[in-house]
């Protein structure tokens, strides 16, 4: 891995600890999202980057591929990202749940938000990532991250933007990109200023991150 950061911070036990985690992942039971499941999802990106940006689950695309935020609400996750000159290789993204969450409706199988038991059952997950990849920065994107990584009383449209501490890190939370995608006419101009708000204030602590590593 080629990283700013691997030597100083003992790369390989990193990386080793997070290929266990996500081999035990790939063949967990715990829930029953095991039995919908086509792929599971882990995450990716660079384990030591100072960012870690934390969704709610794999929708449709992401199950079918095993990646975290493709189609278009991970165009827009790109788009967002570029906004502050950065990419999804710079940072590490994953989800509460490791497994897509669906519901069947008029014979069609739908994406749906997980359910308090899947989001708990996968919580040990996505705390040991945060523990082994150690970011200064998580961004929840969307409610049922930050109410599972900042507060579970978090409301989204009242909390976001605002700085907050969880798992040792700075913590902040914006709109999901699905979520922005859904919006029209104004709503749609509104909340794209408020998540293009939220990223540059979370840019400005990556970098002093940087900076802070590097000193
Ligand atoms: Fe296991 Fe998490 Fe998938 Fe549930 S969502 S089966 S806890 S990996």
């Amino acid at each position: 891995m080629d990283s700013l950061f691997d030597v100083a911070e003992g790369g390989e036990d990193r990386e080793e600890r997070l290929a266990e985690l996500a081999r035990q992942v790939s063949v967990c039971t715990k829930c029953d999202l095991a039995s919908t499941r086509t792929n599971t999802v882990f995450g990716s990106g660079d384990p030591y980057s100072p960012l870690m940006l934390v969704g709610e689950g794999p929708g449709e695309n992401e199950d079918a591929t095993g990646l975290p935020f493709v189609g278009r609400a991970g165009k827009l996750l790109d788009d967002i990202l570029a906004a502050v000159n950065l990419t999804r290789d710079d940072v590490y993204l994953t989800n509460v749940v490791k497994c897509r969450a669906t519901i069947e409706e008029n014979g069609r199988v739908r994406n749906r938000q997980p359910r308090t038991a899947e989001i708990n059952a996968c919580n040990p997950y996505l705390r040991a990532q945060i523990e082994a990849i150690k970011p200064d920065i998580i961004l929840c994107l969307g409610g049922p991250a930050a109410k599972t990584i900042i507060d579970r009383d978090f409301r989204i449209t009242r909390d976001r933007g605002r700085w907050y501490e969880a798992f040792g890190a700075k913590a902040m939370a914006t709109f999901h990109p699905a979520y922005v995608l859904r919006q029209h006419g104004d709503e749609l101009k509104q909340t794209k200023r408020l998540v293009w708000k939220d990223i540059q204030a979370v840019h400005a602590e990556y970098l002093k991150a940087i900076e802070a590593r590097r000193a």
